[in-house]
């Protein structure tokens, strides 16, 4: 079992300590195919991407794939700002980007009360006291999640379930049926063995990623083969594992044109 791609590390174009070229000279140390800087989306008030930053990442990524041999791609981790699971990765910026993650974070700039109060607010707070939420917060957060990977060609759904409070077989259903990867997010280690269970239930696909905010934790998959071994998730349904992935935001482009 060998590590072909870690597509989520940050860089100092959010809050990652490493440049994209020492992220991708560490992905080409670790015998990488591929790597993605997957930097925090526009609606990060600190650390989020500057879109005026974007043709100077553009020529980071294609220095270092040439400097490295790794392919390096330009992805972002997009954060959903409103209840309805509108990404802050909009359809004018397709062009400028290879790969779409996207997941739920705290410290956004929401477009709406509903996402605010669920998922800057009630969720982390309840979160950070060990407690759980059940009911119509939990289905809200669930349907945030639903709708954006109905609504918008997402490659891979991070750290899933991490500080809100969702559920997690209807996500990943919904990612089994329109190609959208789990991750398996070696950084954040916070699913249960039982929910990892219900996602694998479904069927869907996932792809191990290092979520590396320095470049010493690029490509780190060890607690995944630790997860995979535990919870019984076989190597096939781990697509960058052994090979690479198929990603649905490049099919959506070339279909676009
Ligand atoms: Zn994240
Ligand atoms: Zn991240």
């Amino acid at each position: 079992m060998k590590l072909y791609a870690d597509y989520h590390t940050h860089t100092v174009f959010s809050h990652g300590s490493g440049t994209v070229m020492e992220n991708a000279r560490a992905a080409a140390a670790a015998g990488l195919k591929e790597m993605a800087v997957s930097d925090h989306g526009f609606a990060h008030p600190f650390f989020g991407l500057k879109r005026e930053a974007l043709p100077a990442l553009r020529r980071s990524v294609e220095e270092a794939s040439r400097s490295t041999g790794v392919r390096v791609l330009m992805g972002i981790e997009s954060n959903f700002v409103d209840g309805r699971g509108t990404c802050d990765l909009k359809e004018e910026d397709y062009d400028k980007f290879d790969v779409f993650l996207a997941g739920v974070h705290v410290m956004v700039n929401y477009r709406d009360l509903g996402a605010f109060w669920n998922m800057g607010v009630l969720s982390p707070a309840v979160n950070s006291f060990g407690g759980t939420l059940d009911g119509k917060v939990k289905s809200y957060i669930t349907d945030v999640y639903v709708n954006a990977v109905r609504r918008q060609p997402i490659d891979v759904i991070t750290h899933l379930d991490y500080r809100v409070f969702a559920d997690v077989k209807e996500v990943a259903a919904c990612c089994k049926e329109y190609g959208t990867y789990i991750e398996i997010n070696t950084k954040k280690t916070h699913m249960t063995d039982e929910q990892w269970h219900a996602v694998m239930e479904t069927g869907v696909n996932f792809v191990i990623g290092s979520d590396a905010h320095s470049p010493d934790r690029v490509a780190d998959a060890d607690p995944a083969f630790a997860l995979m071994q535990r919870v019984g998730i076989p190597a096939e349904r781990v697509h960058n594992l052994d090979r690479l992935p198929s990603f649905r935001f490049a099919a959506y482009k070339r279909g676009q044109r």
